[in-house]
């Protein structure tokens, strides 16, 4: 959170070397400065965090500047507001989850088409390869339900993400250990390419 972002919302313009007439006494030429995180008046000696200033500029307790900050910038309520970054909204959070989903279902039909290729038995007498029958096994099913990421509405979508959470966070786990979920490479096609 930065202070003169806040100020600036709040309506008041600091002049072009970043100091606004001080709030705190009565002030005949600005004599505040603002920082990113603080504020110090040259003129009274005055100092203090975006707290401090959001209560004196509406005239408000501590918890009640808290209260409207968290409010105003959609941010959590909480003690240390240096660090606090704004909230993404729920539609945000939404589509991003979407993205992902989509993301890792995508990941895992290429490294199944791909098992599928390399895994594939030369002789009918080999014992077959796991990953090959994992292939096998799964691959029309998750193409199917990366298709509902690509031609479904957006209820079949968060229908899917609700029934599947399971699947999805085990696949994400498998493949964000060995590292390779990384966008619709597997290790070997990593490999070949470098
Ligand atoms: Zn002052």
């Amino acid at each position: 959170m930065n202070l003169i972002e806040v100020v600036n919302y709040y309506g008041v313009q600091p002049n072009r070397s970043g100091f606004i007439n001080c709030i705190f006494h009565s002030d005949k030429t600005p004599n505040m400065k603002l920082y990113d995180d603080h504020f110090h008046c040259f003129g009274c000696g005055k100092h203090g965090d975006i707290i401090t200033l959001t209560e004196q500029l509406f005239s408000l307790s501590p918890y009640q500047a808290t209260q409207k900050l968290s409010q105003d910038f959609n941010i959590a309520p909480g003690n240390d507001y240096k660090n606090m970054k704004p909230l993404k909204t729920k539609r945000q959070s939404y589509i991003e989850q979407e993205n992902r989903t989509y993301k890792i279902l995508n990941f895992y039909c290429s490294f199944l088409e791909k098992c599928h290729e390399d895994y594939i038995p030369n002789n009918p007498d080999d014992e077959f390869n796991p990953l090959f029958i994992e292939s096998l096994m799964n691959y029309e099913q998750y193409n199917y339900y990366r298709d509902i990421f690509i031609t479904g509405t957006e209820d079949e979508r968060q229908e899917f993400m609700i029934d599947c959470a399971e699947k999805l966070e085990i696949l994400e786990k498998r493949f964000t250990q060995k590292n390779t979920f990384t966008g619709g490479k597997t290790d070997e096609a990593t490999t070949e390419s470098a």
